[in-house]
C-alpha cells in the first residue's frame, strides 16, 4: 500500500496505464474518453477513471487509445516472401510453395518465427495461430517473444514431404502444450481436404478430442478445390469434412470462400468457427466470402492476414479495413458490416474461434492483460473528436495502421513501447532472417 498526497491508501500494481482513452470491446460496446488500466501479474485487475492505484511501473496513456491485443485467426510463420510473385495459382504452389516447404529445417523456422512475431508485436497483434511447418522451434520463439501462440503442425499426405506428419503431433502437444507460462497452445493442424487423406482427417479429429485442443484446417479456399473433390470424392470440401468427422465446434476453418448457403447451414449447425482472411483471399483470386452471411447466421468469425505469401504482410489493422469495404462491395450496401463489427472480428470473434473468448479478446477485470495502445498523434489520425462525436471507433478501423501501435502488452509484460520491441533483438534478426532465407532459396533449387 502507498498513500496518496490525500492521504488515501493506494493498492500497489504491477503496471498502470493512465489517461488513455479506450475501446474495451465489453458487452456495453463503450469508448472511453479517458480511463487509467491496472495489470496485476497477467491480469487486468481494475479500469476506470482516476483509479486508487500506484503502479510499480507506469506508462501514460494521454493522446492514445487502449484496445485489446489483436488476434490473427489463421497465419504461418514463413521465411520468404515478395518472391517469384504474380503467377497463376497451382503454378505458384507446386513451383515455388511446395519446393520451399519441402526444403524448410527447424533453423529456418527460428528465423521465419522471428521475423513474423516481431512484425506482430510491431502491429499490434497479441495472439496468434500458426498452422505450418517445425512448430517446436517456432513455439521457441514465442517462450522469448512473450507473445501468445497456437501451434497447429501442417500435417500434408500429397505430395510428401513438404508437411509434418499426423504422428508427430501427440508428442508436440506433450512436450509444448502449456509451456510459456500458459500462453503456448497445440492444436491438430490438417493442411486441407485436397492435400490430406480422409483418414488423417478422422485420426485428427479424434486426436484434438483426446486432448481437449482445436482442429484447424483450410477449407473451401477455391473453386479449384471444390472441382478438385467433387471428381475425386462426388462431394464438396465441407461434405468431405462432414463425412470425415471432422466438423464440430473444435474446427477452426481458414476461408471457407466457396461455399453454398445449405452448406453454411451444415457448418453452423455443427458450430465450425472460420477465420476470414480477406487480402489472401484476393492476392489468390479466391473469391470474396460470404461473411454477411456467416454473421448474419451466428458462426463466429475471426480475422487473419494468411502467410507473408499471400498477403503480404501481417497487418490486422488492414484486414479490418479490406473486410469492411468487400462486404459492401457485394451487398451494395453502405452500412454492411460496420466498423464496430470489424472489430470485434480481430479481437473476440478472433478469440473465439481460438476458444480463448474467456481469456483474451476485450479488456475487461479478470481477463488477461493483453493490451496494445495505438498513437493518436499522427495526423492521419486526427481529428479527435469527442462526447456525442466520438469517433474513435471509425478511425481504428478505416484510417489507422499496425505502424500506430506504439506499446503492445501481452500477458501483463510490456513487449514494445514506444515502437521499441523489448523481448527480441530486432536488428540481429534482421541479419539473420536475410541469411537464412538466401539459404533457404538455394536449398529449395530457387
Ligand atoms: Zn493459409
Amino acid at each position: 500500500m502507498a498513500l496518496n498526497r490525500d492521504g488515501m491508501e493506494r493498492k500497489t500494481v504491477d503496471l498502470l496505464l493512465r489517461d488513455c482513452a479506450a475501446i474495451p470491446m465489453d458487452q456495453l460496446g463503450r469508448v472511453l474518453e479517458r480511463v487509467d488500466i491496472a495489470i496485476d501479474g497477467d491480469r487486468i485487475v481494475a479500469l476506470g477513471q482516476d483509479l486508487p492505484y500506484v503502479g510499480r511501473q507506469t506508462l501514460d496513456g494521454r493522446d492514445h487509445v487502449a484496445l485489446p491485443g489483436l488476434v490473427n485467426a489463421h497465419m504461418h510463420e514463413c521465411l520468404t516472401r515478395g518472391l517469384c510473385e504474380d503467377r497463376e495459382l497451382s503454378r505458384w504452389l507446386t513451383e515455388i510453395c511446395f519446393p520451399l516447404d519441402a526444403a524448410y529445417t527447424p533453423a529456418d523456422i527460428t528465423a521465419a518465427a522471428g521475423m513474423n512475431q516481431l512484425e506482430m508485436i510491431r502491429s499490434g497483434t497479441t495472439t496468434f495461430i500458426d498452422i505450418y511447418r517445425h512448430p517446436a522451434a517456432a513455439a521457441a520463439v514465442t517462450e522469448q517473444s512473450g507473445l501468445r501462440g497456437i501451434f497447429s503442425p501442417q500435417v500434408i499426405d500429397e505430395p510428401t514431404g513438404v508437411g509434418e506428419a499426423l504422428a508427430d503431433t501427440e508428442n508436440l502437444i506433450q512436450a509444448w502444450h502449456g509451456r510459456g507460462s500458459g500462453r503456448i497452445h497445440i492444436w491438430v493442424g490438417l493442411h486441407a481436404p485436397y492435400s490430406c487423406h480422409p483418414e488423417s482427417f478422422t485420426q485428427g479429429s479424434e486426436l484434438a478430442q483426446k486432448y481437449g485442443v482445436g482442429l484447424h484446417t483450410h477449407l473451401a479456399e477455391t473453386r479449384w478445390e471444390v472441382e478438385t473433390l467433387q471428381a475425386r470424392y462426388g462431394m464438396t470440401p465441407v461434405q468431405c469434412l462432414e463425412r470425415w468427422g471432422c466438423l464440430t465446434s473444435r474446427t477452426l476453418a481458414a476461408h471457407c470462400v466457396q461455399v453454398q448457403p445449405e452448406e453454411i447451414d451444415l457448418l453452423q449447425a455443427k458450430g465450425v468457427r472460420i477465420a476470414h482472411n480477406p487480402s489472401s483471399n484476393l492476392k489468390l483470386a479466391s473469391g470474396i466470402a460470404p461473411v454477411l452471411q456467416w454473421l448474419r447466421q451466428g458462426i463466429p468469425v475471426g480475422l487473419g492476414t494468411d502467410s507473408i505469401l499471400s498477403n503480404n504482410n501481417l497487418d490486422l489493422f488492414e484486414e479490418m479495413r479490406l473486410a469492411v469495404f468487400l462486404q459492401r462491395l457485394t451487398s451494395g450496401d453502405g452500412a454492411a458490416l460496420p466498423a464496430e463489427q470489424a472489430l470485434w472480428m480481430a479481437t473476440r470473434g478472433s478469440a473465439a474461434c481460438l476458444g480463448l473468448e474467456q481469456e483474451i479478446g476485450s479488456l475487461e477485470v479478470g481477463k488477461k492483460a493483453d493490451v496494445i495502445l495505438l498513437d493518436l498523434r499522427a495526423p492521419h489520425l486526427w481529428p479527435r473528436l469527442q462526447g456525442s462525436l466520438n469517433n474513435l471507433i471509425a478511425q481504428v478501423v478505416y484510417a489507422a495502421h499496425g505502424s500506430d501501435v506504439s506499446t503492445t502488452i501481452c500477458d501483463g509484460k510490456i513487449l514494445m513501447h514506444n515502437r521499441q520491441v523489448l523481448t527480441l533483438p530486432e536488428e540481429e534478426l534482421r541479419h539473420q532472417v536475410g541469411s537464412q532465407a538466401t539459404d533457404l532459396c538455394r536449398r529449395a533449387g530457387l
